[in-house]
């Protein structure tokens, strides 16, 4: 399956709460008060958030005055463009050799994600080690085990209450070592309070930045897009503690409001790098605003 499948797949839950109602707005023939308001309601249903979408609608009547355009089919394109205006965001390609500190709390796809960049990394020919750094959880440095041996990648990982920041220093030894491409670091997504994980993770980047300047570093946070807009809460959180240099939504098909993606991009300004579309392997995907915004519409 090609990436723009991929991404409409993942997206149909979305679309089909919405794609009916786009159908009946885009068959007015006028762009008149009624227009916008039914417009803001699919924005909001989709989980655009109220600020993001009076932004959307205050652009479209610009530009459409602007344009001229007075009947509701032009509007669509002129809308498709002002989303991924909204959702390009600087976001350079990926140098090596690179770590991710994947972060996030509970439950939202870190550990899956990890198993499904490792083969991502792997088919593009990069040597890749992972560091089990979530040694709160018992089951956590299992579950990364069994990922490492899918994707036939070295990983590196204490007992279980070992120092996750002692975890972390061994992989950064190992990727020196071996001088390997990628360093994915696995993290808890909860310990006894928010401080004690907040405080866990500055001293896992210190050592990272510390020992391999060199290193491109970058801290991701992943975020369960069916959590909707607490997802939101969630980046400032972490942005404070450890500063996020990009974001990972997963679980895009298990929810029908997948339009999260544009506040959280546009308010926030922090890039979404990848969106995971499943529970399989292959089921995450660099995230590409047009193919986005094109699935959406389709
Ligand atoms: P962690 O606690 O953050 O490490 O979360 P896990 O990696 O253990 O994932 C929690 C659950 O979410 C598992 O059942 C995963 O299979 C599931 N999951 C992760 N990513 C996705 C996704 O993109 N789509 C779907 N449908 N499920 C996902």
């Amino acid at each position: 399956m090609g990436f723009f499948d991929k991404i409409k797949k993942g997206l149909e839950k979305t679309k089909n709460a919405i794609a009916s109602k786009f159908k009946e707005l885009f068959k007015r023939s006028e762009l008149d008060d009624d227009f916008y308001d039914e417009l803001e309601y699919i924005l909001i249903s989709s989980d655009i958030g109220a600020m993001t979408t009076a932004d959307i609608i205050d652009e479209l009547k610009v530009k459409a005055k602007k344009e001229k355009i007075k009947e509701s089919e032009k509007a669509k394109n002129l809308l498709k463009q002002i989303l991924v205006e909204k959702l390009t965001i600087e976001d350079p390609k990926p140098v090596y050799p690179l770590s991710y500190l994947i972060i996030g709390v509970n439950g939202v796809g870190k550990t899956t994600t990890i198993g499904k960049l490792s083969n991502y990394f792997k088919k593009q020919k990069k040597d890749v080690i992972l560091a089990a750094g979530d040694t709160f959880r018992a089951a956590a440095s299992d579950q990364l085990n069994e990922w490492a041996n899918r994707s036939k990648v070295k990983i590196i990982k204490h007992t279980e209450g070992a120092d996750p920041a002692s975890v972390v220093y061994d992989a950064v030894e190992s990727m020196k070592a071996k001088k390997a491409d990628v360093l994915l670091i696995d993290t808890a997504g909860r310990l006894h309070n928010k401080v004690n994980l907040m405080e866990e993770l500055k001293k896992i980047s210190k050592i990272v930045m510390n020992k391999y300047a060199e290193c491109n570093y970058q801290k991701l946070l992943v975020l369960d897009a069916t959590t909707g807009q607490n997802a939101v809460s969630q980046v400032e959180l972490f942005n404070e503690a450890v500063g996020i240099d990009g974001i990972i939504l997963t679980k895009l098909d298990g929810t029908s409001k997948g339009g999260i993606i544009i506040p959280i991009i546009s308010s926030l300004q922090v890039p979404v790098k990848f969106v995971g579309v499943g529970e399989g392997i292959d089921d995450l995907i660099e995230f590409n605003p047009v193919d986005y915004v094109n699935a959406l519409f389709e």
